[in-house]
């Protein structure tokens, strides 16, 4: 099951696009399910338990670690030494959390803005114009323990695809206007799609898909 769902989606990602597979609440034999049948990068949402997962699943060769979700400042230390990519990042104060674990892990790591494009207030994030302002700011540049690598985004949860074309679109431009700085080479990774939109999400764009249920089926605790 989980083996077909990876190979269905894989088959259909155009060059450049890119699956996380969404593992958080599910057991660790489902990733090795998933990793047996070609599937490397694996994005949780909990420090703990993607600490745990970590430890579990070290014989892994190649497996990559990517984080989803909200990220407290005071969890950043259990995951820097060996996250591959924090997806995430909805402030300031976040980013130079991450960038001190990361010196001390010796490490630098890279870093997506989260922006909120969506209708819903609840959302974390950046609107595009206080992402633009930071990045203005400049104030990262003597942040050597991060790389800013892109833009995050959510569509509002909705089943107006119009909608959520619409949210995909402020994201995408906002990403290339911003990649066009030359402060910015590394800025190149635009994360956007889940279960039920990432067809749009590629239409618009995306080149980090973010897939969970469709893949494991319903989180299991
Ligand atoms: C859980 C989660 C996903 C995966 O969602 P599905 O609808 O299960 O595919 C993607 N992105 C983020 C940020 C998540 O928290």
């Amino acid at each position: 099951m989980i083996a077909e769902e990876i190979h269905q989606i894989t088959e259909q990602l155009p060059a450049g696009v890119r699956l996380v597979a969404v593992s958080k609440y599910h057991p660790a034999e489902a990733i090795r399910e998933a990793y047996a049948a070609g599937q490397r990068i694996f994005g949780e949402s909990h420090a703990q338990e993607l600490q745990l997962k970590h430890g579990e699943l070290a014989d892994l060769q190649g497996i990559e670690w990517h984080f989803i979700g909200h990220l407290q400042t005071n969890k950043v230390k259990y995951i820097a030494p060996y996250v591959s990519l924090i997806h995430a990042v909805d402030s300031p104060r976040l980013l130079a959390e991450i960038n001190k674990q990361a010196l001390k892990a010796g490490r630098r790591i890279p870093c997506l803005l989260q922006l909120h494009v969506a209708e819903e207030e609840t959302k974390f994030g950046f609107t595009p114009d206080e992402a633009k302002a930071f990045i203005e700011s400049g104030e990262w540049r003597q942040l050597e323990g991060v790389e800013l690598a892109g833009v995050m985004a959510m569509a509002t949860n909705t089943d107006d695809t119009r909608r959520i074309r619409d949210d995909f679109r402020r994201a995408r431009r906002f990403f290339e206007e911003a990649s066009l700085s030359a402060d910015l080479p590394a800025f190149k990774e635009l994360s956007m799609g889940m279960s039920d939109d990432w067809h749009i999400a590629i239409e618009e764009g995306s080149t980090l898909i973010r897939i969970g249920t469709t893949i494991f089926g319903q989180r299991q605790y």
